[in-house]
């Protein structure tokens, strides 16, 4: 344990942000790390709990208390391999993670968590500073084959871990970078795409060969793979969007919010116009924006828009407005429905909650406005929730570009999952179990939102791991790898 009586002394200090006005005109990430006393000082507020919840909070499990302890008593090397018993990527939770660990430390019941997440990062960064972190090469091959499809979190853990047991792994990956939402989707502003290449050198040096620009079901069959492979992993994400049913919808001036980000994405990493926005520039500049969709994907847009120069930010939701406190005596371990304010919200944005957009408006084939109305909530007598319009609370919203921002419907089934022929669940993502990670065809496994729907970085991590001892254990009769 840190400093029995940390908790009782110490106040808890987390990572500030750039000011608004400051970060609004730059790209980069505005999140400023602690000074290194400082994390220690604030590792020394957790009390090693006889249960820390905060380690079943945590998908990826990680021993938050240990290390904790460990970056008390400034033992920094040993903190870092800890983190990465658990985790292949502590720099990317340790910057986009909603942290859940936090939501279910103990000293979060008044409201005072550890900054697990901070100390997280704190620790990754600094082995990277000091060249602590360094390929893992694995001493024998195993002369075995694995395809992995998909190069987002899950995908890049399952490879990496994959190659630390000596198998010869390659990964696929359609986009023209590896990364998955990391690189395309999560705006530069949230986490910094140098730190996906740095990743990728690595995984390059313990032999993980990349191969990007490929679609498994476009470029190359599903069963030319599944042949050419000992085994194979779909790890594709969950890639369909909810789009918006409504009149008007093909009006010019309304996109998936992911056109939208991706673009802002490429353009960050130095891309031409021309390749950015292949099929036409999507910018928010001088626009009255509207982002339809509460969410992280939503803030995204509102942040990106923000930065683009938009004239007005409004933020629809159809849930009601949440409660500013969560009632801790009912949620707490868990991850609890409370107001949120992400810092691209606190950027400058309109919120507005129960709003269902009815239809869309435009002239000379553009978008204008939004014709909205307010619902309400209401038990039926099943006791589910219905929504109801609030009667004459109708009215329109002035909009130039609409970006949907509503969630995602699983995988995208044409290509790889239908030529694949696997079984998928009722929710339409692929169906495999958390145990063997196996779908309905043989050799062909499935993990990250490909398999769970849309989720975390964290739960891809998580899954990606396990989906590789799964593979490991098939392929060999018996795995060294950690669940
Ligand atoms: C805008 C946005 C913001 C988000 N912000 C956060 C956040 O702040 N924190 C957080 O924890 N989570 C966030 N999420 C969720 C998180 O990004 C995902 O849960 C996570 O990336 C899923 O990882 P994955 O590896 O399963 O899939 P993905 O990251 O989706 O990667 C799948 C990859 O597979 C590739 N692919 C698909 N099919 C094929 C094929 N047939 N052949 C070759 N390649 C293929 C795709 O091109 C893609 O690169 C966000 C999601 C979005 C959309
Ligand atoms: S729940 Fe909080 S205080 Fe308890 S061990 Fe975990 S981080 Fe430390």
């Amino acid at each position: 344990m840190g400093k029995p009586t940390g908790f009782l002394e110490i106040e808890r200090r987390d990572r500030g942000y750039e000011k608004p006005a400051v970060r609004r005109k730059s790209w980069n990430e505005f999140v400023k790390p602690l000074p290194e006393p400082e994390v220690g000082k604030q590792a020394a507020r957790c009390m090693d709990c006889g249960i820390p919840f905060c380690h079943n909070g945590c998908p990826v499990n990680n021993l938050i208390p240990d290390w904790n302890s460990l970056v008390y008593r400034d033992q920094w090397q040993t903190a870092l391999r800890n983190l990465h018993s658990t985790n292949n990527f502590p720099e990317f939770t340790g910057r986009i993670c909603p942290a859940p660990c936090e939501a279910a430390c103990t000293l979060n019941i008044d409201d005072n968590p550890v900054t697990i997440k901070t100390i997280e990062c704190a620790i990754v960064d600094k082995g990277w500073q000091e060249g602590w972190i360094e390929p893992f090469i694995a001493p024998h091959k195993t002369g075995k084959t694995v395809a992995v499809v998909g190069s987002g979190p899950a995908g890049m853990a399952c490879a990496q871990q994959l190659a630390r047991v000596g198998h010869s792994v390659t990964l696929f990956e359609k986009s023209d970078r590896v990364g998955g939402l990391l690189r395309y989707g999560i705006p530069d502003f949230k986490m910094e795409k140098w730190l996906i290449d740095r990743r990728v050198e690595q995984m390059a040096a313990e032999g993980v060969e990349f191969r990007t620009g490929v679609e498994i079901g476009v470029d190359v069959s599903a069963a030319a793979v599944i042949d050419a492979f000992d085994a194979v992993v779909m790890s594709g994400g969950a890639e369909l969007p909810r789009d918006l049913e409504i009149s008007g919808r093909e009006l010019d001036g309304i996109h998936f919010a992911m056109d939208f980000l991706t673009q802002q994405n490429k353009r960050g990493a130095g891309d031409s116009e021309e390749h950015a926005a292949p099929d036409g520039t999507i910018s928010a500049k001088g626009k009255h924006v509207v982002v339809i969709g509460g969410g992280d994907t939503g803030s995204d847009c509102i942040g990106t828009s923000v930065r683009q120069g938009a004239a007005s930010i409004t933020q629809l939701e159809i849930m009601p407005r949440p409660p500013e406190h969560e009632d801790k005596g009912l949620t707490w371990p868990d991850w609890p429905l409370k107001l949120r304010t992400s810092s691209s919200q606190e950027e400058g944005c309109e919120r507005d909650w129960a709003v269902l957009t009815r239809r869309a408006i435009g002239s000379n084939g553009r978008i204008e406005a939004l014709d909205c109305v307010r619902v309400e909530w209401v038990k039926d007598a099943s006791g589910r929730l219905q929504m109801q319009d609030v009667a004459g609370s109708a009215f329109q919203l002035k909009a130039d570009l609409v970006l949907l921002a509503m969630g995602f419907l699983g995988p995208r089934k044409p290509g790889m999952i239908e030529q694949s022929g696997a079984t998928l669940d009722p929710r339409g993502n692929l169906r495999a179990n958390t145990v063997d990670y196996r779908t309905s065809v043989a050799k062909l496994f499935a993990a990250g939102d490909m398999r769970r729907g849309q989720s975390l970085v964290v739960w891809a991590i998580r899954e990606g791991r396990q989906c590789a001892r799964a593979v490991d254990e098939f392929l060999m009769g018996t795995s060294t790898l950690p669940r």
